[in-house]
């Protein structure tokens, strides 16, 4: 079989690898298979060319314009995905296994094209949060805004994800509006540039949007300023040798790291054998310690049980294990594939000896290796099973992990006991905790909250359809304190704003309206040249205003409102009675009743441009209206949202006031308006 040349894309062209590279063996048969790095690589040549060719492109987009994008790329790369399986198998992943990376990425890019429309303005600009006023009578406010980082965006991916691990930091990268630059561990590396070759040949991406190392990075770490960004996912020893360089400290660059965690699972006191919850706990178990053959970084490492528990654990597990089917992962039965190499293979060894100092291995899956026993020089390796009968002084049990199918069983006493045991982990991704019990839920959570980016709840209740242990959502926070390296990664917008500065805008209404594209209260409100509700979204101008005219609000108003609604609350009925009430005067019209006669004074009854109400936000009553008060309404058109070619969203903000302009309402309104 020929070798592979893998190569990298720099500054708009292809690299082969030249006498520099790395020699990359297959994982299942152990033969070479690929090399990839080429040392002649210009890194400050491929920094400019993000910095000054795909930056400026990607800035000239808004939010929807790459969410676009990013729905479009996700959507081609889901049509040309068997080659990414088909490559894939090399790395020692079975097809299940590329559901959770090939598809997993594919997944987690399409979340972000629809968060991105959906979360995110059709701007260039992100206002982070509400506007807030900092002088007494509201003509000095602040408000955060984020822009894009205007360097670029270094990911350094681990070897056990090559397309999701890319795929993950690349959505919220391109959709904050930053140019990327990838480099994949070289043990996988081949399959990421497969996934960036079928990327950059869609065409999809303005240029200069994302580069490719593979192979080593060369110094490109020493040419990084304020504006740019690295990603880490691997070692904590990696990321601790990244993370000091000189420059990075120096230039406060930002650095996120993700690394290898002892994360945990802990079955509740109340999981007992014969519940479904002790079956569900095993099922999870296994499934955590098989999947990428344990090569995860969320993998269950430490099995925490009651003592009372551990005997029945081990044995439950023991079998389920004894059933996975070992081997060449490209056959259809295969259930556990091979580690990505055979460094791997004898790191997982050295490390499951170290915990073999304090534990007693209580399985061995040699047994299932029948499968792989012709693929000697694959780096196949059974499953490992220790019990750690003092998880009180033991070190490795909690310090060391052994990156393939390899976990720990460790005894607790007490809720407070599994909760020590579990935060010995000195920071984990995710727990994971198996009970039907929301006391002991809360207890464990909030016990470990602090030492876990991540807590996992599940029972008979939520397992049909729980996404499991070792799967990080884009909606949910991946990362987590402490050893596993102290980032967050996705967690939905939290991550797009990685790549953004936060800044904190102060100064006029009309100054922040005119910044972020949203009408503020206070600021300019043009008269509407003909009734808003007749203006199509295209038409419709950010701050114009529809002024109503007054309408009184009397008793038999109120009366009438209570009896055809059956809401005859005794504030609106009672005037004794509402008078003790502390809010109010005496009897005061229904909120709704409001609402309903805002409506009526603003709404255009003709057939026209405005298509549906869809919802309303924020609504304060503010001052009770009595009967004889009169309510008028300002309309005004606060951020416009494009859907589609046909509409929009408007959002309108409506105030509410009464004959002394005293405010007595105001809320945000949404409709869907054609285009
Ligand atoms: P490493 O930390 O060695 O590598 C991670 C990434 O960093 C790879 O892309 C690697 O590239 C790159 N890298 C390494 N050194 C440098 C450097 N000096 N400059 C720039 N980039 C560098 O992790 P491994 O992949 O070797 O895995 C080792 C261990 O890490 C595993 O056994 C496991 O314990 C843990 N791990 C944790 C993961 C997690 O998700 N938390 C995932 C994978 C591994 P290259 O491959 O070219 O060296």
């Amino acid at each position: 079989m020929s070798i592979h040349q893998v190569a990298s894309f720099a500054a708009g062209q292809w690299f082969a690898p030249n006498s520099a590279a790395r020699a990359i063996d297959c994982a299942i048969t152990g033969a070479p298979f690929a090399t990839a790095g080429n040392d002649t690589l210009d890194v400050q040549l491929m920094l400019s060319y993000a910095r000054e060719t795909g930056g400026p492109a990607l800035r000239q987009m808004t939010f929807h314009d790459r969410a676009r994008m990013l729905k479009a790329l996700a959507l081609h790369l889901r049509e040309h995905r068997q080659a990414l399986y088909d490559l894939s198998f090399h790395t020692g992943a079975t097809q299940t296994d590329h559901l959770i990376d090939i598809d997993g990425g594919i997944g987690t890019m399409l979340v972000y094209a629809s968060k991105g429309r959906r979360e995110m303005p059709d701007s260039t600009v992100y206002p982070d949060g509400e506007v807030e006023q900092l002088s007494r009578n509201g003509s000095f406010l602040g408000q955060h805004i984020c822009t894009p980082l205007q360097g670029v965006a270094i990911h350094i991916n681990a070897f056990n994800f090559p397309v999701w691990g890319m795929l993950e930091k690349l959505a919220p990268t391109l959709l904050a509006g930053v140019p990327a630059i990838v480099k994949p561990a070289t043990a996988s590396c081949y399959v990421t540039e497969l996934c960036v070759r079928l990327i950059i040949d869609s065409g999809i991406l303005p240029e200069g949007a994302l580069q490719l190392v593979s192979g080593g990075l060369g110094d490109m770490l020493d040419h990084l300023s304020c504006q740019d960004a690295v990603a880490f996912t691997g070692s904590a020893q990696t990321a601790l040798k990244l993370r000091s360089n000189p420059l990075i400290l120096k230039n406060s660059t930002r650095f996120t790291a993700e690394a290898d965690s002892l994360n945990a699972s802990i079955l509740g006191p109340d999981a007992t054998v014969g519940t479904p919850e002790f079956d569900l706990f095993i099922k999870e178990a296994a499934q955590e310690i098989t999947t990428k053959a344990g090569q995860k970084c969320t993998a269950i490492r430490r099995i925490i049980v009651p003592e009372s528990a551990t005997e029945s654990v081990i044995d439950a597990l023991s079998q389920r294990l004894s059933d996975t089917l070992i081997g060449d992962p490209r056959a259809p039965n295969t259930q556990m594939g091979a580690l990505v190499s055979a460094a791997q293979k004898r790191d997982v060894h050295a490390k499951a000896a170290l915990l073999a100092t304090e534990c007693e291995q209580v399985f061995d899956g040699a047994g299932n290796m029948e499968l792989a026993s012709c693929l000697a020089k694959g780096a196949f390796v059974p499953p490992m099973l220790f019990h750690c009968a003092d998880p009180d002084t033991a070190t490795h049990a909690h310090g060391t992990e052994a990156f393939g199918p390899v976990s720990t069983i460790m005894s607790y006493r007490t809720l407070d006991h599994a909760i020590t045991l579990a935060n010995k982990g000195q920071g984990s991704l995710v727990t994971s905790l198996i009970t039907q019990d929301a006391d002991i839920a809360r207890e464990i959570t909030l016990g470990s909250a602090a030492y876990n980016g991540r807590i996992y709840i599940n029972n008979r209740d939520s397992m049909a359809e729980a996404t499991g242990h070792g799967a990080p959502l884009p909606h949910m926070t991946h990362g987590g304190p402490g050893r596993a390296g102290g980032g967050e990664e996705l967690g939905g917008i939290l991550a797009v704003k990685h790549y953004m500065q936060r800044t904190a805008i102060q100064g006029s209404s009309d100054m922040l309206a005119k910044i972020t594209g949203h009408w503020v209260p206070g600021a300019i409100q043009q008269p509407a040249p003909a009734h808003p509700f007749t203006r199509r979204f295209g038409e419709l101008q950010i701050g114009e205003t529809l002024h109503t005219a007054p309408r009184e609000v009397s008793l038999e108003d109120i009366e009438h409102f209570a009896h055809f609604t059956g809401d005859t609350f005794y504030a609106h009925m009672d005037e004794a009675a509402a008078a003790r009430n502390p809010f109010f005067p005496g009897r005061v019209a229904h909120g709704y009743l409001l609402l309903s006669f805002a409506a009526g004074l603003f709404v255009e009854p003709n057939e026209g441009p405005v298509l549906a109400n869809t919802g309303l936000d924020s609504l304060r009553f503010m001052k009770p209206v009595v009967p004889g008060d009169s309510i008028k309404v300002a309309l005004t058109v606060k951020q416009k949202t494009k859907r589609n070619d046909e509409y929009g969203e408007v959002r309108w903000h409506v105030r509410l006031t009464n004959q002394d302009d005293e405010a007595v309402a105001e809320y945000e309104l949404l409709t869907m308006v054609a285009y």
